[in-house]
């Protein structure tokens, strides 16, 4: 009878090694790829699932992955990433995968020690632990380091043909690779922002502010130059003219914590955002930071619209002063 699997898809080379693996010993693989708010253009997923000759279903968050982001069970990475639960997340949505399409287990590409902070041995089996998949979650690359899974036990897979790879280096997988006939060796990426220090950054500011923080508010981390007023306000200020149709399109959603939009009304800068209370201060914060991204403007004359209502502009110290939280 011929077995199926479901394999978690990055489209980095360990995840298409996998798929490779399971289709020398003749299973049938679906790919499966998880897209997060935070996961990048880097994405080479649906190319690698045509080269692979597999079929790929894409499957996104929830609002509760928001929850994992700002508390994790299991702790972040260098950055704002909460891999060990993010890990979790993802192999659960795998499982209701596996159920609903009827496949037998689920392979991931995992290599015991490659990554400080979802990899270790101790982390491989938690994930397998609190996924709730425990036997059903083979790690070919890494197998016969592991103990031996139902669809080894069971013979279904044949743990022989299965590998030890252990830890960072990746020359040993590169050789495995040409061997089993992949010629287009992605270079290594997480694909995923929360990895990175300047984005994790804002990614921090916005869990420590009080207050809610939506999936909007995450949204908008990837939108703009984002600047604290105070503990409750924050501005955030278009870099360039698709971000101010971004940042305007932003504001006008159900969703939006934005509380006013600001517009030039009569020089040529950027719009900006104010999230948390509107207050006088706040505005006139926000359109002296609009100055100081403009040019060729003259400071007596400077007005903004602010919704329906024209104000006057003027450069203020700490606008001109102030770092962004952080550049994406
Ligand atoms: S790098 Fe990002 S997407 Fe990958 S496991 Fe960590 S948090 Fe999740």
């Amino acid at each position: 009878m011929t077995r199926s699997c479901v394999v978690l898809l990055s489209g980095g080379l360990d995840s298409m090694l996998a798929i490779r693996i399971m289709q020398e010993q003749r299973i049938e693989v679906e790919a499966l790829n998880f897209k997060t708010i935070f996961t990048c253009c880097q994405d080479q997923s649906a190319q690698t699932a045509r080269d692979l000759g597999v079929r790929l279903t894409v499957v996104g968050q929830e609002d509760d992955y928001l929850d994992l982001v700002k508390s994790p069970q299991f702790g972040r990475g260098k950055g704002a990433n909460p891999c060990v639960d993010c890990r979790i997340y993802m192999f659960e949505k795998a499982k209701r995968f596996m159920h609903q399409i009827g496949a037998d287990f689920i392979v991931s590409g995992e290599v015991a020690g490659q990554r400080p902070m979802s990899q270790k041995r101790r982390d491989l089996d938690r994930i397998a632990y609190h996924s709730d998949l425990e036997d059903l979650l083979l790690r070919p690359l890494s197998a016969k380091l592991l103990r031996p899974t139902l669809p080894e036990r069971e013979g279904w897979v044949d743990r022989n043909q299965l590998y030890a790879f252990e830890g960072r280096s990746r020359k040993r997988l590169i050789a495995l690779a040409k061997r089993l006939g992949l010629n287009e060796i992605p270079t290594p990426s997480t694909g995923c922002s929360l990895t990175e220090p300047k984005f994790s950054k804002k990614v921090f500011d916005l869990i420590d502010a009080p207050g809610t923080s939506r999936r909007w508010d995450f949204e908008m981390l990837k939108i703009g130059r984002h600047f604290r007023y105070d503990s409750e306000t924050k501005v955030i200020v278009g870099r360039d003219a698709a971000e101010n149709d971004q940042l305007r399109y932003a504001h006008e959603l159900p969703d939006a914590t934005s509380t006013a939009a600001l517009v030039p009304e009569n020089f040529l800068g950027p719009q900006a955002l104010v999230i948390g209370p509107r207050t006088d201060e706040a505005i006139a914060f926000a359109a002296s930071l609009m100055l100081r991204y403009s040019r060729g403007f003259d400071p007596a004359q400077a007005l903004v619209r602010v919704d329906d209502q024209i104000i006057n502009a003027s450069e203020n110290e700490r606008a001109k002063s102030l770092e962004t939280i952080a550049m994406t």
